[in-house]
């Protein structure tokens, strides 16, 4: 039988590592179960600008290192293994890394999110050069700019929205003739004097070059209904397709909604089963900042504090 860990926390983005400075600090010899992409969607960001603390800004790669190394000074292990299965029919929980059995009296799930991409090669290429999943992010590099957003529900339209406060021009693109989004969402962006749509077309191809610096120069758009392939100059690409949660592992025991968002109690981060918390992307389709994210992992790591405090763990 494996030793019983006082606190697991399983993923090490800002909410899974704001968890383990703080159970860290309390004493608790916390165990980071970093996952299989260590840091989490800010080690695909370039330029974080919106984290308070930070008035210069900090590339998302080095602002992760130093949470990790502010967690490991308080004693945090961080391993760089990934969870393939939980068994929380009994405290104290267990967690499986392969074979490896682990228990903890308190697990702390901060899994967090990823956004869907179209699955283009040149996405990748120019990922964090002009294409971006987050425009509350990264909106503000394309002041005067014009933009192409791809999606059509609530998600597209709202960043079409707040990317008009920065951009020239926003086009949205949609693989259908009708959106997804909500009545009123759908009415404020085709309203917004700012936003054109492109009906029946998907970005086929993101076009860039690496000089002077690598940047997107246009898309290629193919219809969906039609034999007809075009290209568009753009200077960025917003890709709003979605988001999914990493929660698999955990949905045959929590509570979630019908896109994986794990579930918890209202103004808490418990789950319906004692001992087990959520913090950050994970249960979170609405803020999705790394500063939210971090304050649940905050709040996880109290949580999940005061429950071992009040078993005498
Ligand atoms: P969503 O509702 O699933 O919409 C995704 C959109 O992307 C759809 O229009 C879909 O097209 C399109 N899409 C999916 N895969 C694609 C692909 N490979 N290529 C091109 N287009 C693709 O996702 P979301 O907009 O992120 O919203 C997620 C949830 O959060 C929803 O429940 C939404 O209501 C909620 N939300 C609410 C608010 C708000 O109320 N303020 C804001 C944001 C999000 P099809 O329509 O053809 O499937």
């Amino acid at each position: 039988m494996s030793n019983v860990e006082k606190v697991i926390i399983i993923g090490s983005g800002p909410a899974g590592y704001t968890a383990a400075l703080y159970t860290g600090r309390a004493g608790l010899n916390p165990l980071v179960l970093a996952g299989p992409e260590p840091g989490g969607q800010l080690m695909i960001t370039t330029d974080v600008e919106n984290y308070p603390g930070f008035p210069e800004g900090v590339m998302g790669p080095e602002m992760m290192e130093l949470f990790q190394k502010q967690a490991e000074r308080f004693g945090a292990r961080v391993q760089h293994d990934t969870v393939t299965r939980v068994d929380f029919s009994q405290s104290p929980h267990r967690i499986y890394v392969g074979d490896k059995e682990y228990q903890a009296h308190a697990v702390i799930i901060s899994t967090g999110a990823a956004a869907k991409w179209i699955g283009l090669e040149s996405e990748k290429t120019y990922g964090g050069f002009g294409v971006s999943a987050c425009a509350t992010c990264d909106g503000f590099f394309f002041r005067g700019k014009t933009v192409i957003i791809v999606g059509g529900g609530d998600t597209a339209m709202e960043e079409a929205n707040y990317l008009t406060r920065h951009c020239e021009k926003v086009y949205v693109v949609h693989r259908r003739d009708t959106l997804r989004a909500s009545k009123i969402m759908q009415e404020r962006a085709m309203n917004n004097p700012k936003i054109e749509f492109i009906w029946n077309a998907a970005v086929d191809e993101i076009l860039g070059t690496d000089t002077p610096v690598k940047h997107v120069t246009g898309v290629r758009l193919t219809s969906t209904v039609e034999d007809k392939k075009w290209e568009m100059p753009i200077d960025g690409v917003f890709v709003a397709i979605g988001h999914k949660p990493n929660s698999d592992v955990f949905t045959e025991w929590l509570g979630h909604d019908e896109n994986g968002y794990l579930h918890h109690k209202p103004d808490s981060s418990h789950t319906e089963i004692e001992g087990v918390f959520v913090s950050g992307d994970v249960a979170d389709h609405v803020y999705r900042q790394a500063v939210t994210a971090a304050g649940s992992g905050c709040m996880a790591a109290i949580d999940a504090e005061r429950y071992l405090e009040a078993r005498g763990l």
